[in-house]
């Protein structure tokens, strides 16, 4: 590679741990991710890839309630749960955490004192609710009423779980409580707001920058949003959170930072934990503060507003950079995002997700009877990228059967078993034909189109070209017929030297979608050594509680190259790469959807 090598950070929106994750979320920001993370590894780059589960807030204390459980033995739980599922989808983090360590703590707190000393965060009297029969506080989650924006009759006091607008509790149209269906008394209450308005200018400025670079539809979202910038409540009547770092607020167990506030810190708390655990405190700087450093946010489109607007207006704030200028805090001037790429939706055979209703396949349920690289093969070509997606069982089994099964392993498992075969070896070329070397020339071709196309986050045109190059060398198989020639091993070991490079190439090309594969066809080819990382999960201990965090290495020896495949090396008969799977499949899989 001619490009220097440089820092990219990639940044995965964090999995709310109320619940096992279904496919639909992992198509959105999981697989993408990774496929660009093990690109820009294999193209020579630095790369911290950095998450966790977002355990604050409403939703999991209304879980808890659910289960009759504590909110920590919840959080737990699904932390527990997710952290197995993306490991078992192979995403390669460098780091998967959670938001209830004392590391983020510390670090959403450092924002908040960083914004405040700055002037970016000012307090305002607002309405909160009480029980009039107890005279307590009635934290949001405690009240119910009708939704006024599209009269949802089940809407919570922070948000509406039918059009997902966030609310507060005073504009809810018949507001009950939900512990004994009194209706709420509102008082004065105390909040911190962030104030937005002063971002616009340079927010705009530096969105204008993103054109030609953003996907359409995320800049001109973003750019839309911008005419309309209000100031926004950073804390809540909750006491469940991190909490409000200031003299006179941070002991009164009913305000906490929202949870959509601390969330977004996770990625710079992240890499600061993953730092710590690596030896060198300091290292997350290299993808925080040098000004060559990338970084790449992925997510679903509902959280756009999130990564395109506040969490830069923050990281401004705290870096003193907004209309009422300041200076950068104890941290340092921090980084903005590079780009923001963001998914569409995912539909399920023409329905919305949804757990209630079973119209949903979880990441596990999927992973038991499917194999990892099916459901990334299948995310990378077919799924929501540009525009909302159905998922559908039957297309699932035509790709896994038609491309996964009868092109590449086809081609795979022909090479090395004629090959094996014939000669136990890889054998050495003749005198190469022009189809020969035009077969050549268009897979070494390869890797200049389809980096460049991974590099922009277009996984579906990387894939499809990766795949065309599968495509063509089986028909130059088809063509050349090796099987049928009797009287001329030269010619034979010449083709097979032939497939077998191009087999080589392609799993190289197709190692950021499928490195379960891509690994196995390396060993496969007498490659030594490990070639593509995997995840695993590592039990780390804090304040008593032993947890999960993903981690990994992934120096592997992948390159983004051709490499010439060593005449001699011997080759065992192979083993099929993908599992073809029964027609049946489709009937039993939409059985198991509810109504
Ligand atoms: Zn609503």
């Amino acid at each position: 590679m001619s490009q220097q090598s440089q820092h990219i950070l990639t940044a995965v929106a964090w999995p709310y741990a109320n619940g096992p994750r279904h496919i639909g979320h992992v198509s959105g920001f999981g697989v993408p991710s990774d496929v660009f993370s093990r690109y820009q590894r294999m193209a020579g780059n630095k790369v911290l890839m950095v998450s966790g589960t977002d355990e604050h807030g409403t939703p999991i204390q209304v879980q808890a309630d659910k289960e009759g459980l504590g909110v920590r033995e919840v959080a737990d739980r699904y932390n527990r749960v997710i952290a197995e599922d993306l490991t078992a989808l192979g995403l390669s983090y460098d780091l998967f955490t959670r938001t209830t360590t004392e590391n983020h703590y510390a670090v959403a707190q450092e924002i908040f004192k960083g914004l405040h000393a700055n002037g970016y965060i000012f307090p305002k009297t607002t309405m909160g609710a009480i029980s009039p029969s107890t005279g307590r506080t009635l934290p949001d989650r405690y009240i119910e009423g009708t939704c006024p924006i599209c009269s949802y009759d089940g809407a919570r006091g922070d948000q509406c779980d039918n059009c997902g607008n966030q609310l507060d509790p005073i504009e809810l149209v018949n507001p009950v409580s939900r512990i004994n269906g009194e209706t709420p008394v509102f008082v004065e209450t105390e909040h911190f707001m962030l104030d937005l308005p002063a971002f616009a200018e340079v927010l705009g400025t530096w969105l204008q920058s993103k054109q030609g670079e953003w996907r359409p539809n995320v800049l001109k979202f973003s750019l839309n949003l911008l005419g309309d910038l209000h100031p926004r409540a950073i804390t809540r009547d909750l006491d469940w959170g991190v909490p409000i770092p200031l003299e006179g607020w941070s002991d009164q167990a009913n305000k906490r930072l929202y949870v959509w506030f601390d969330a977004v810190i996770g990625y710079l708390s992240a890499s600061i934990e993953w730092a710590r655990r690596s030896g060198d405190p300091d290292a997350w700087r290299q993808w925080w503060q040098n000004p060559e450093a990338r970084g790449y946010y992925f997510m679903g489109k509902d959280n756009i507003v999130f990564h395109s607007e506040i969490w830069p207006a923050l990281l401004l704030g705290y870096n003193g950079q907004g209309a009422r200028g300041g200076t950068a805090g104890p941290l340092g001037a921090l980084n903005l995002p590079s780009e923001v790429v963001s998914s569409e939706f995912l539909t399920m055979e023409g329905r919305k997700f949804s757990s209630s209703r079973q119209v949903v396949i979880y990441v596990r349920d999927f992973l038991e009877r499917y194999d990892a690289d099916a459901l990334r093969y299948y995310i990378a070509v077919a799924g929501p990228e540009n525009q909302d997606t159905d998922f559908t069982w039957s297309e699932f089994l035509n790709r896994n059967n038609g491309e996964l099964v009868a092109a590449w392993g086809n081609l795979v498992n022909r090479s090395i078993s004629m090959a094996a075969k014939n000669f136990g070896a890889v054998p050495e070329a003749g005198e190469l034909t022009d189809a020969d070397r035009a077969l050549l020339a268009r897979s070494r071709a390869a890797f200049a189109p389809v980096g460049a196309e991974l590099n922009r986050s277009r996984f579906k045109n990387a894939v499809t070209e990766a795949f065309d190059v599968v495509r063509d060398a089986n028909r130059y198989l088809a063509e050349q017929e090796p099987w049928k020639i009797k009287d001329d091993p030269e010619r034979v070991k010449s083709i097979l030297h032939v497939a077998l490079q191009v087999v080589d190439d392609a799993k190289t090309l197709l190692t950021p979608f499928l490195p379960n594969s891509s690994n196995k066809i390396h060993a496969m080819l007498g490659g030594t050594g490990l070639w593509s990382g995997m995840p695993e999960l590592q039990e780390v201990e804090e304040g008593g509680r032993s947890y999960p965090v993903i981690t990994g290495s992934y120096e592997g020896g992948a390159r983004w190259e051709s490499t010439p495949i060593r005449p001699g090396t011997p080759l065992a008969p192979p083993t099929p790469l993908f599992r073809k799977l029964d027609p049946k499949i489709v009937d039993e899989e939409l059985a198991r959807l509810g109504e």
